[in-house]
């Protein structure tokens, strides 16, 4: 059987036999046990759907793959890399969580985290571009995901708008794991070492040779383009193009087609529009850097001024996200 269903918590049941035993076994979710509504959208080979569990009514987004088109697309190994991912980083809120994994003779189902806020994408599209609070927050909860995902040993490698969903409080859930690596030592119990910010060595090290082309085009690093190469800093650069986007409007390096993109890219051919505030400006020149090892690493960019007087941590997560405007 090519589906492993492991590592998704499904709670536990007693029972009581014949004889009086009692024995506690784990109850295993299925399709049964939910209710299934409106479809969130469509991916190439998945639909996601609104679902509630006939339970308690708990609402979540249940991704729907179908068997015999991922085996014919060649895509078993992508779902694979998504589960994995998702669960080894079951204890961020700004990451879409992973509660059980189930199937039947035709697909196999992802019973997630419900985004109710869609995409950041959308947002930014209605709003043209955000304030500079709205872009410190947003920036925030993005960045304080990605520390987490690197400190439990992956990299997303297609951070984007699109991937950034929203939930019901608008505070960032990360989804789309599916071209995610997971380093082959992650360090033991997850724990992002604060006051170590440049002693890791995968922060700007070779991580993935021989990867071909994964993510999209206008964010993509250039040591991915350069040396078919991915590593944390990759991910910091796709972050320095989300912030420059959430104020600009479009990201930065944009061009008619992926050829252009990528020549764009390894040129470092952007700038900045008039009006760009000047803290951000000089983080995004701190991320958007060629060379993957000088790229300002996690700790540094917290620390930055564009940052300065953000609560970081768990109170990040528990703040009322600031009035979209
Ligand atoms: P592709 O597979 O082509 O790259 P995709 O990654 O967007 O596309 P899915 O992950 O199946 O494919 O997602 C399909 C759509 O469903 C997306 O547009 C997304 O906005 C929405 N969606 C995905 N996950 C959730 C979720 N947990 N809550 C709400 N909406 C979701």
């Amino acid at each position: 059987e090519e589906w492993r269903e492991r590592g998704a918590a499904v709670g536990t049941q007693r029972e009581v036999d014949a004889s009086g035993q009692t024995t506690v076994r784990p109850i295993k979710k299925g399709v049964k046990d939910f209710n299934f509504g409106r479809t969130l959208g469509e991916g190439s080979y998945s639909t996601v759907l609104a679902a509630t569990d006939r339970q308690n009514l708990k609402e979540y987004a249940i991704k729907v793959l179908d068997k015999r088109h991922i085996i014919k697309e060649k895509k078993v190994k992508y779902v694979n890399i998504e589960r994995d991912t998702l669960n080894r980083l079951t204890e961020h809120p700004g990451i879409v969580r992973l509660y059980y994994t189930f199937q039947d003779e035709r697909s196999l189902y992802f019973v997630l985290d419900l985004a109710s806020g869609g995409e950041l994408l959308g947002v930014l599209k209605k709003l043209g571009s955000f304030d500079i609070e709205c872009t410190r927050f947003y920036g925030a909860e993005i960045l304080d995901s990605v520390a987490y995902m690197h400190s439990r040993g992956v990299i997303h490698r297609d951070l984007k708008p699109e991937n950034v969903l929203l939930d019901s409080n608008m505070h960032v859930k990360i989804t789309d794991f599916g071209t995610a690596k997971i380093l082959p030592d992650p360090r033991p119990n997850g724990r992002n070492v604060v006051g170590e910010p440049s002693g890791d060595p995968t922060d700007g090290a070779e991580t993935d040779r021989a990867v071909s082309f994964v993510g999209t085009a206008e964010y993509v690093s250039p040591e991915l383009l350069r040396d078919k190469n991915a590593c944390k800093a990759s991910d910091l650069w796709a972050f320095g193009c989300i912030v420059y986007q959430l104020l600009a409007g479009r990201p930065p390096f944009k061009a008619p087609n992926e050829y252009l993109t990528f020549q764009k890219i390894l040129a470092l051919d952007y700038s900045f529009p008039d009006g760009f505030p000047e803290d951000a400006r000089d983080l995004v020149e701190r991320l958007l850097v060629l060379e993957p090892s000088n790229r300002l690493p996690v700790e540094h960019i917290k620390s930055h001024r564009f940052f300065d007087g953000m609560q970081w941590g768990k109170s990040l997560w528990r703040q009322k996200a600031p009035r979209l405007n």
